[in-house]
Parts: structure tokens; C-alpha cells; sequence
């Protein structure tokens, strides 16, 4: 399974607010951004269950920056999409769609936009919309991928 993230107001504080993990001394020298608290914890459980994550931004921040941020957190990210990307595969049709997951092969997009779950119901892709103000963003997540942070694989 594929699942791609959103950036701002998702996994990055923006006009939302909320708290963020605690940077590192790698993360510091590294970037001003910072990554929303339990992004670190949810990319585990997901990694343990098998899935391939990407990033998928309507912002223009470069694949090898984002890659870095979060590497700088001991995240891995297998992809990122950013908005030249996006334009450049879906062409005339980018214009009229701010995000199209099937283009990538993404499974399943989590996003803070509700516009962006309108657009999942009118295109056929699949999206998590996170609410503003959910505490327990990450137990949305992964109650909507049946997934349970209690039953994370042993290796
Ligand atoms: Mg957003």
C-alpha cells in the first residue's frame, strides 16, 4: 500500500497550529521547519505495516529538501510530489485539480483540506481529511487503514 501525506497544515504547522516534534540537533542545523508531534511515531507504525510513503505538496519545496527534513527525524520517504510535479504528469488536467493521488499510484492521501476529500469523492481516490483540532490525529489514521498502534509487527 501507498499512502501519501499533505504538507502544510498537516505535517507542518502553517495557518494551523499544533504542536510539533522535538527537533534534533541534525533537524536544527538542518531546516526552520518542523514536523507535527507523533509524525515520528505514526511513519513507524506505518513502515512496520508495510506501507510506502510519500509526500504529496501543492507547495514547490524541492523532493531532495523534503526527503532531508525529514531524514533529519529519522524518517524515510520513498517519494515526493511536489506542485512542477504534479503539473508535469498530469499536464492540461493539473490545472483543474489541486491533487490527484491515482497519477502516482498512491492508494490513499491524509490531508488537512476538506476540499481535497471533495475532489477524492468526485475523481475515485481514496482520502483521509484530518479535522482541525484532532488531538488524536494519528489514531484517525490508522483506524481508517485498520490498522492499531497496539498491534504493531514484530520483528
Ligand atoms: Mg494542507
Amino acid at each position: 500500500m501507498i499512502i501519501s501525506f499533505d504538507l502544510d497544515d498537516t505535517l507542518i504547522p502553517g495557518i494551523r497550529r499544533f504542536p510539533t516534534e522535538p527537533g534534533n540537533l541534525w533537524h536544527r542545523l538542518f531546516s526552520k521547519e518542523k514536523i507535527r508531534a507523533g509524525t515520528i511515531r505514526l511513519m513507524k507504525v506505518l513502515r512496520q505495516n508495510d506501507y510506502n510513503v510519500c509526500v504529496y505538496t501543492t507547495s514547490y519545496r524541492s523532493p531532495f529538501y523534503v526527503r532531508k527534513l525529514f531524514f533529519s527525524y529519522g524518517i524515510t520517504i520513498d517519494r515526493v510530489i511536489n506542485k512542477r510535479i504534479h503539473d508535469k504528469v498530469l499536464g492540461a488536467r493539473g490545472g483543474q485539480i489541486s491533487k490527484y493521488p491515482p497519477a502516482f499510484d498512491i492508494d490513499i492521501h491524509v490531508d488537512d483540506a476538506p476540499g481535497v476529500g471533495i475532489e477524492g469523492e468526485r475523481h475515485h481516490f481514496n482520502t483521509i481529511i484530518i479535522a482541525e483540532n484532532d488531538p488524536d490525529w494519528e489514531a484517525t489514521i490508522l483506524n481508517r487503514l485498520g490498522l492499531s498502534e497496539n498491534v504493531v509487527k514484530q520483528h
